[in-house]
């Protein structure tokens, strides 16, 4: 062991484990799960829509399963061009790469922006994956607190001025400005145009990380950062993983074709070409109309879902807590006392209540949010929802009333 140790490479430090995915392998059958953000099942395609997809990998055959182009395969580079032009997002099929999930894509923006001690703008809180991709380059993070309206973008301005004070170059700002994942909330258009007018000022780039402007539940528009992009500042990634399935691994990047350029070389190093047999699913999703059929009976069951918790944290849980109302995805977000460690709190709630949730913490590049916590509706039963968070609450009254016990009882003593 220690021989391996001594052998790997520095960087290796940085690789870590995400805390969710350790909570995921704890969890025994009789809990009832808020922790992964799992699609449900019932969403993904039905017998007759596999059937389907099936007939037309046996016509193309031998295509789907031969190497392909690096960028992806070009039917789906159309058809992906297609389809965002119905979200207001105008771009050619050479102006697309196709990536092993938008995780691929992500990665890549690190590989070619990022050098060590860059100045990488997120969200406080933020998505853990892109932070876990990122590391690797070694940034040095600005998290940018939210309000209900997304990232405070004049706190940005302000921070973005500190960092160029001290020496450091801000490159890019990572963004998921609908339905963000972990918090839910969105960012209202005001932002989103103050956004652009601060990454054109300053120079910058923006990851516009977009897996669920497709599944939102209102008519209220937001629109996406890359349709107002006219300076080719943004690097819009989406995916399948969410309006289809994420068991295929197709998701995409759309920006400037100079920005594609180095993209497809870096993506060259890491697999020569993507999936083609997924990049033919994908295709033929897209293309005979399948995804848009789909995409309203996702939104419903989210939606009753969401519904469903909304109601169960109103009727159950104690004063002095705070969520989120999340417009569409798959995630509310909670504040809880200053005084409550969610980490902590989920031994207890696992264990002794039967309930998983992702303490918030770790979401934080600035190692606050010790008393959030990040639930996910879109997985369990509606019946499952209301119970977990029935017994939730329970467990977070228990905290409260130890916790104010405790703060007594250091009254009396000081
Ligand atoms: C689910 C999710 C994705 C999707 O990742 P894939 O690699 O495409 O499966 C990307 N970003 C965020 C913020 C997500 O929540």
């Amino acid at each position: 062991m220690s021989r391996l140790i001594e052998s790997l490479a520095a960087r290796t430090d940085r690789m870590r484990s995400s805390e969710i995915r350790d909570i995921l392998k704890s969890i025994t059958e009789d809990v009832i799960t808020f922790a992964g953000g799992m699609p449900d099942p019932n969403t993904f395609p039905s017998d007759e829509e596999l059937n389907e997809i099936f007939e037309f990998i046996r016509s193309v055959k031998s295509k789907a399963f031969q190497y392909g182009i690096t960028e992806g395969l070009p039917e789906l580079r159309e058809a992906l061009a297609k389809f965002m032009s119905k979200f207001g997002i105008k771009a050619s099929w050479e102006e697309i790469i196709v990536t092993s999930g938008s995780q691929q894509a992500i990665e890549i923006t690190g590989r070619i922006f990022i050098d060590q001690r860059n100045i990488i703008v997120v969200e406080l809180p933020t998505y853990l994956a892109a932070v876990q991709a990122y590391n690797i380059y070694k940034p040095i993070y600005v998290g940018v607190p939210m309000d209900d309206e997304g990232m405070k973008t004049d706190i940005l301005e302000e921070e973005l001025k500190r960092q160029i004070n001290l020496g450091r170059k801000p490159k890019l700002i990572y963004t998921i400005p609908t339905c963000q994942n972990p918090t839910g909330i969105s960012m209202s258009m005001d932002r989103r145009k103050h956004l652009l007018e601060i990454a054109s000022k300053y120079d910058l780039y923006i990851v516009e990380d977009d897996p669920y402007g497709y599944i939102t539940f209102t008519d209220k528009e937001y629109r996406r950062l890359k349709a107002m992009d006219s300076e080719g500042r943004v690097i819009y990634i989406s995916t399948f993983s969410k309006i289809f399935a994420p068991g295929i691994r197709v998701g995409w990047a759309v920006a400037a074709k100079e920005v594609i350029k180095y993209m497809g070389l870096a993506k060259q190093a890491l697999d020569i070409c993507g999936a083609y047999l997924s990049h033919y699913i994908a295709y033929y999703a897209i293309n005979s109309g399948m995804i848009e059929r789909r995409i309203p009976m996702i939104k419903r069951t989210y939606k009753e879902k969401r519904d469903v918790m909304l109601k169960a944290l109103e009727d159950y849980m104690p004063p002095n807590i705070e969520w989120t109302r999340p417009i569409g995805g798959m995630f509310i977000f909670l504040w809880l006392p200053e005084f409550i460690n969610t980490k902590t709190l989920l031994f207890r709630t696992l264990y002794h209540y039967k309930v998983a949730y992702v303490p918030g913490r770790s979401f934080f590049v600035d190692g606050s949010g010790w008393n959030t916590i990040r639930l996910s509706f879109s997985y369990p039963p509606k019946d499952k929802i209301t119970e977990g968070i029935r017994r939730l609450s329970l467990a977070i009254k228990e905290a409260m009333a130890i916790g104010m016990k405790k703060f007594k009882s250091y009254k009396l003593m000081s």
